[in-house]
């Protein structure tokens, strides 16, 4: 039953993706750079989101040899408000491994493009079925939704044992039309068999076969492993500015956001008299309290619930690096956590 399920999906799916598909900017084109730049990006991040981000990036670096050689402040201002810097930093590394294993052209076998930093059996699968032709699924969150409704499967759809299954099922039953079977995989799941909303099975090709359907149990799939709760930080963020400039400075090289810009911020969540005690041992005078905002951003696996203190100072030290709004705007990635706060200034 199951291989049958498998063996109907391309027929099935092939005419309705002709028919049905959004128009992105990334889709008809089979250069694997770019389908490589939008299969990351796309990581963690809403399509509509990264339509913008996807053309300034391939505007600003057309090739691999581009991304080789970028700066890194440029990367940074290019992928800011995407989050997860580390993608772009490890699609650095790729591209200079590319320029130098293989002369600057993007591999066409799977093993050489799985072993590029970043790049995992989702993404390698994307790239070699899209841009080259190979039968290599493309096996993420989506897709591991739609094959556990059309089996009708109560196993964790993020367990190894399953995503192996789904992965070999799909593989033997890859048609011609490789990359776009893939693609026509991934639309079925980001539309009509959507996350967190029950599916538009009535719109969809596969529901004559789909055990789900047929057994009325797509809203209990996907079933997942439980996660583990986020670990909580508190800190607080001083907004410290001079004239017309703002103390910024850079944090560690390793770690969460390593390398990016921010605020200064000490651990813990401080009271006024506390950060007014922080600042005072900076060496610098308040001369004016503007404003106090509580904010939280969340990653994978951590919360920070942040309290911004808006701060005037009479002068500067040279502990920051001081930057004008136009600066901060154009220059320095600021990422999503901190650029909360910024944001904030504009409201006052
Ligand atoms: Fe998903 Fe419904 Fe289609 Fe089954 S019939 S694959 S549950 S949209």
């Amino acid at each position: 039953m199951e291989k049958e399920i498998f063996r109907r999906l391309p027929d099935a799916l092939l005419p309705w993706y002709a028919e049905n598909k959004r128009i992105l900017p990334w889709r008809e084109i089979s250069d694997p750079y770019c389908v490589w730049v939008s299969e990351i990006m796309l990581q963690q991040t809403r399509v509509e989101a990264v339509k913008g981000y996807y053309n300034r990036f391939v505007k600003v670096l057309p090739t691999v040899s581009h991304l080789a050689t970028a700066d890194d402040e440029l990367l940074y201002k290019l992928w800011e408000g995407l989050g997860y810097y580390s993608r772009v930093r490890n699609m650095k590394k790729a591209a200079q491994l590319i320029m130098e294993k293989h002369n600057g052209k993007f591999p066409d076998k799977y093993a050489d493009v799985i072993a590029l930093p970043g790049v995992g059996p989702y993404t390698a699968g994307a790239i070699c079925s899209i841009a080259f032709g190979l039968n290599t699924p493309a096996v993420d969150g989506n897709v591991l939704r739609v094959v556990s409704r059309l089996l009708n499967d109560f196993t964790p759809v993020d367990s190894q044992d399953f995503k192996k299954r789904v992965s070999q099922g799909l593989q033997e039953v890859y048609p011609g039309e490789a990359g776009t079977f893939t693609q026509a995989l991934m639309e079925l799941g980001a539309t009509v068999c959507g996350p967190n909303r029950k599916p538009d099975c009535t719109a969809c090709p596969c529901s004559s076969f789909c055990g789900g359907f047929r057994a009325g149990t797509t809203d209990q799939l996907p079933v997942k492993i439980p996660k583990r709760s986020r670990h909580m930080e508190d800190k607080t963020v001083v907004i410290l500015r001079c004239g017309d400039c703002y103390a910024l400075d850079k944090r560690p090289d390793k770690g969460l956001l390593s390398g990016m810009w921010q605020f200064p911020n000490v651990p813990g969540r401080l009271d006024l008299d506390g950060v007014l005690s922080v600042v005072k041992d900076m060496d610098l005078r308040v001369i004016e309290v503007s404003l106090i905002v509580e904010r939280k951003h969340i990653f994978t696996h951590v919360q920070w619930n942040m309290t911004g203190v808006y701060l005037e100072v009479a002068e500067r030290c040279d502990n920051f690096v001081w930057m004008t709004a136009e600066q901060i705007n154009t220059d320095a990635c600021l990422p999503t956590a901190f650029r909360l706060f910024w944001d904030e200034l504009s409201k006052i």
